[in-house]
């Protein structure tokens, strides 16, 4: 039946356009796109960020500062002041004491509607001040008499909202979805191995809270948590989908890797540890399969993941087959191909290297003809190797180091240059998991850990001072240098603007050269020209330089065994792990190492904990779990993005005690209800394919 005036269409439904819920036209639905919301059903995951609690008058007199309060009182006073801002002051009165409202914007008929003795209710931040409590800006309703003017009966859910989307649209909005859900079988089915309440209990009471206002701000409700039980339930879905999927198709079986690692051994400059030994051990029985391997190797700064990846893409080369290597950055890419020729030179392997700066016409020719070749090769570079452009001939092995920097689409192209043969995949990451949840947080992947590093390294002292004592850490850097030794200056983002950060730098650069005549001062930051980065790290490398100044571009993987010094420049607004990715630049050589995290005073506990936390201890796992527990606390509720992971409501780490039953859970359901999982993959995850840590 064709409803009024509008033309036939299909009954709405979860799936329909936004477009036809009543007060979402074209225009809104547009907007709404910006917040992911295309179909009706996206409605009732669009979560609130917080609630606001409007379900009682606060007495004026009880008033306290930075509290958000809603307030019912008479008009007793409203004039306009010119002296400063022009504002309209109007004073409440609710028996119990004063209220001011303050506003700065505002015309005739807004002043003029606060006639004394009219009722208001007003909504806002309190602030406490020598003239009593007053709210700036409230939000608020104007009557004459004081019944008309009542409190919510539930806590008003705030939203993430987008331009010309307000509050009451998308409340409004929500709630026709949330009338529309309860025809849905899936949201509305009980599943008691979650819990007993549907996803469409939850979400109700996530939406309409009605009481248990401590319990959902502090995150703990029950509804919430059925919630995030549910994601994490489909993320586990998802990955394990995708490794199944991917477990599914042939690799090239290398069926003598064991011996390459031998060989590889027997050239290396160093004997590998025993936490390397096992790694190795690990991958190699991998490649000998016939399915694609897919390992992640964690293992701290310095704790010589690179061997892994040497070791994987030999025994690919004596297969007769080829093997790539993909660094995320220039400088990453080009420090991998030395160590790897210097490694592999000597066996007589010359990797091929491919990035952006290798433009020659001839050059680029001559790698991307012995790719298409049939014949074993080794290639190391940046996601040029990527390009549509680059066809491998017999691609066997893929190796990615610092795979989270990557993003889903390279992942997917990468997995699929190998044709018809899937490329066994090894990814590396320097980003440590607390050690028990690495399997958890990546279900698609075999986990190797290097938990020990080379021996020889003399661990790090760290000291944190204020930037008022910036002078007195040049000279003792000056003195230290004339002692022989190299130092890293950081200049950390003051806004996430690679202009601003590099002008910081070549300030700091020019303040360093001036105060320390006598030291050569390197400088790299983001804007410069790959050749110019070079030309700058390779001094560095060979003492040419004493003092690199650099941005945070150095974070990810350089190695310059002899720098012993780091100073950090407003550590405070860096996090735990990147701070403890960049002290690892030093502490490499035998020599004694020194970090100086130089922080802008006063500090707030937050920073305090950061920065005693890389005082008091320098391992990765131990910062990364600190690291949690500082943020987990006061979190919001509803957020856009954990990680690389891509969450919205769950918290992988936080809330890791949740995730072994669900594991057995999601094994359950992919064989027994796999339509199931495919509507739980879909709600949540999208295209599983985003896992793929390539
Ligand atoms: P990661 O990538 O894990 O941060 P690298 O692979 O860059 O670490 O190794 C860091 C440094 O340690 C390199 O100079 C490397 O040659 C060296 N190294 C690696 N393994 C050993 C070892 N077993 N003994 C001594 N030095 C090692
Ligand atoms: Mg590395």
């Amino acid at each position: 039946m064709a409803d009024s005036g509008k033309k036939a269409r299909a009954p709405l439904t979860l799936e329909s356009d936004v477009t036809y819920l009543k007060g979402a036209g074209p225009a809104i639905s547009t907007r709404l796109r910006a917040l992911n919301i295309y179909a009706v059903g996206d409605l009732l995951f669009h979560l609130p960020l917080r609630y606001e609690d409007r379900r009682q008058h606060q007495p004026c007199a009880r008033l306290r500062p930075d509290q958000e309060a809603l307030v019912r009182g008479r008009v007793v006073d409203v004039d306009v002041r010119m002296a400063g801002r022009r504002t309209l002051r109007v004073v409440i009165d609710d028996g119990t004491g004063a209220l001011t409202l303050r506003f700065f914007h505002f015309n005739n008929a807004q002043r003029d509607a606060f006639a004394a003795g009219r009722w208001v209710q007003a909504y806002g931040a309190v602030r406490v001040g020598l003239s009593g409590p007053d709210m700036v800006h409230p939000q608020y309703r104007i009557a004459d008499l004081p019944e008309t003017l009542q409190p919510d009966d539930t806590l008003a859910p705030i939203y993430p909202l987008t331009t010309g989307i307000t509050q009451p649209r998308l409340r409004a909005l929500i709630g026709q979805a949330l009338e529309l859900a309860q025809r849905d079988a899936t949201l509305t089915a009980h599943w008691p191995e979650l819990d007993g309440q549907s996803t469409l209990d939850a979400l109700r009471t996530i939406h309409h809270p009605k009481g248990e206002v401590e319990a959902l701000l502090a995150r703990t409700h029950p509804a919430q948590l059925r919630l995030v039980r549910e994601e994490l339930l489909a993320h586990q879905l998802g990955m394990r989908l995708l490794r199944q999927r991917l477990k599914a198709k042939p690799a090239i079986a290398i069926s003598n890797a064991q011996a390459a690692v031998a060989e590889l051994i027997q050239t290396l400059p160093f004997t590998p540890t025993g936490a390397q030994q096992r790694v190795l051990a690990e991958t190699a029985r991998d490649l000998t399969q016939t399915r694609p391997m897919l390992r992640l190797v964690q293992g701290d700064v310095g704790s010589g993941k690179t061997v892994i990846a040497a070791a994987a893409l030999l025994a690919a080369y004596r297969h007769g087959a080829q093997a790539v290597l993909v660094a995320p950055t220039e400088l990453l890419a080009e420090q991998h191909a030395r160590t790897l020729g210097a490694w592999l030179e000597p066996l007589g392997i010359t990797p091929l290297f491919l990035s952006q700066r290798v433009k020659k016409k001839a050059e680029r020719q001559a790698v991307l003809d012995a790719l298409a070749a049939d014949a074993p090769a080794i290639a190391v570079g940046t996601h040029a190797l990527l390009q549509d452009s680059v066809h491998y001939a017999r691609l066997a092995l893929t190796v990615v180091d610092e795979q989270h920097r990557f993003g889903v689409q390279q992942r997917v192209a990468l997995r699929e240059k190998g044709g018809a043969r899937a490329p066994h995949q090894l990814t590396m990451s320097a980003t440590p998991i607390p050690r028990t949840l690495a399997q958890t947080v990546y279900a698609d992947l075999d986990v190797s850990i290097i938990d020990e590093l080379p021996p020889g390294r003399t661990p790090v002292t760290t000291v944190a001072l204020p930037n008022t004592r910036r002078d007195e850490v040049i000279k003792r850097l000056g003195a230290a240098i004339g002692q022989g030794r190299q130092a890293y200056w950081v200049c950390t983002l003051i806004e996430e603007s690679e202009e601003l950060d590099a002008q910081a730098a070549e300030a700091a650069a020019a303040l360093l050269r001036e105060q320390l005549p006598q030291v050569q001062v390197g400088l790299v930051h983001g804007r410069m020209k790959a050749e110019q980065k070079d030309t700058q790290m390779r001094a560095f490398k060979d003492g040419i330089s004493q003092l690199l100044v650099a941005t945070t571009v150095i974070e990810v993987g350089v190695d310059v065994p002899n720098a012993s010094i780091m100073v950090i420049e407003n550590a405070e607004r860096l996090g735990l792990s990147q701070l403890h990715q960049l002290r690892g630049r030093v502490g490499r050589g035998a020599a004694v190492s020194q970090c100086v995290l130089m922080y802008q005073p006063p500090l707030g506990e937050m920073g305090q904990a950061r920065l005693h936390t890389l005082r008091d201890t320098t391992d990765g796992f131990a910062i990364a779990q600190r690291d949690l527990e500082l943020r987990g606390a006061g979190e919001l509720l509803g957020r856009k993005q954990t990680g690389d992971i891509g969450m919205r409501l769950a918290d992988p780490m936080r809330d890791a005690e949740l995730i072994p039953p669900l594991q057995q859970l999601a094994d359950h359901w992919l064989q027994h209800r796999p339509q199931l999982a495919q509507q739980l993959i879909k709600r949540w995850v999208g295209d599983p394919a985003q896992y793929a840590a390539v």
